[in-house]
């Protein structure tokens, strides 16, 4: 990582938005569930530690995080809170989640003997629950057996139980989602009959928890809402959610005028105007573009709405200055944000690329170099 990238091309991350969903999301569960915020995909290219950070200043309980990587760094970054991993790494890094007190996912009595085994000292451990998701989890029906097996192991602590029911993958059936929160409680009321007590039990995402309200249990783990993206909700869980992405801009690195061209056979493929006037910002599809480009592409440049002409390039892209000739190199474009009183907000820019604003969160995000506001 550079200290300072040159690149005049950035993206800009809201940190009070995320400290105000956290403040949301405690105003509906109250002081007595925990909120486990979710940092999948580098906080969906918000950039985990930054995320982290201001959510545990906020008042969130713990992290879960996909990556074993990314949370490290996390902890390298200084953040405190329980870190839950899903199960995406293996117990052959039981030295690394001692270290860096992590706690990993198992499923299976394999999982328990594994990870037992590679830990040194002691691992808090939580169990997942597949009611239904097909991916990790154990079965509702064999839950108490693995959960008994971790209380066993002298290496091994019961830190909770989770599940993640399936809710957003080109269905939405909300006694689909009930039926597996069921299974989900299912299991723990046979880890309990077993006689074991379970300190965290968890099983809402962003859509669980804005419908559901009697699967807060005593933990919730909301990733996209915690950044600000929207999902139906029951009336008494309607919130102001702030969207954390806030800005995508670049400057002009080229300005110059059609009517010097002279005899300069112009390329086909632009529509020219009278007195055209033609800028470049060193942005493209390399970056997320959408590589058609969108109808009504459009970016501001003084305060003024200024088109963005095809074809795209890889990290260059043309912008039609005609309508602000005195537009000069150096000068900001704002693909989204506000330049004078004009604006471009994020659902207008997923409209314009045709794009959901979880794919423009974790496009740009990971490709752009980000600017923390706060
Ligand atoms: C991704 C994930 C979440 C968060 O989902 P959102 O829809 O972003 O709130 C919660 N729990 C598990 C297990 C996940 O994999």
């Amino acid at each position: 990582m550079l200290e300072r990238t040159f690149r005049p091309t950035w993206c800009e991350i809201d940190l009070s938005a995320v400290a105000h969903n956290i403040g949301e999301l405690r105003s509906i569960v109250g002081p007595a569930v925990a909120i486990y915020v979710c940092l999948k995909g580098d906080a969906l290219g918000s950039g985990a530690e930054a995320v982290a950070l201001r959510a545990e200043a906020a008042g969130a309980n713990g992290l879960t995080f996909g990556n074993i990587d990314s949370a490290i760094r996390c902890r390298q970054a200084g953040v405190s809170l329980p870190i839950l991993l899903y199960p995406s790494c293996l117990p052959s890094a039981a030295p690394a989640l001692e270290l860096y007190d992590l706690m990993p996912t198992v499923s299976t009595l394999a999982d328990v003997s594994s990870w037992s085994s590679k830990t040194k000292s002691k691992l808090r451990v939580f169990l997942k629950i597949d009611a239904g998701g097909l991916r990790a989890g154990a079965f509702p029906q064999q839950a108490a057996q693995v959960a008994s097996a971790v209380v066993a192991s002298d290496r091994l602590e019961l830190a909770g139980v989770y599940g993640h029911p399936m809710t957003s993958y080109g269905f939405d059936d909300a006694s689909y989602t009930k039926r597996q929160i069921d299974g989900f409680l299912e299991a723990i009321t046979s880890i309990e009959r077993a006689g074991l007590s379970i300190p965290v039990r968890m099983v809402s995402s962003s859509a669980i928890i804005l419908e559901n309200p009697s699967a807060d249990l005593n933990a919730i783990d909301p990733g996209r809402l915690v950044l600000g993206m929207k999902f139906p909700a029951i009336a008494e869980r309607e919130r102001e959610w702030r969207p954390a992405l806030v800005g995508l801009r670049s400057r002009l690195v080229m300005a110059k005028s059609l009517a010097d061209m002279g005899e300069v056979e112009p390329a086909p493929f632009i529509k020219l105007r009278c007195d055209m006037k033609i800028g470049l910002i060193p942005f493209g599809w390399s970056d997320g573009y959408p590589r058609e480009i969108p109808r009504n592409a459009t970016a501001l440049v003084r305060g003024r709405r200024a088109p963005l002409l095809g074809p795209v390039h890889s990290e260059l892209l043309r912008i039609d200055l005609t309508d602000v000739p005195e537009a000069e190199v150096g000068d900001d474009v704002v693909l989204l944000g506000t330049s004078g009183s004009e604006t471009i907000t994020l659902s207008d820019l997923s409209e314009q690329w045709g794009m959901n604003e979880l794919d423009i969160y974790s496009t740009i995000g990971k490709t752009l170099p980000r600017i923390y506001l706060s």
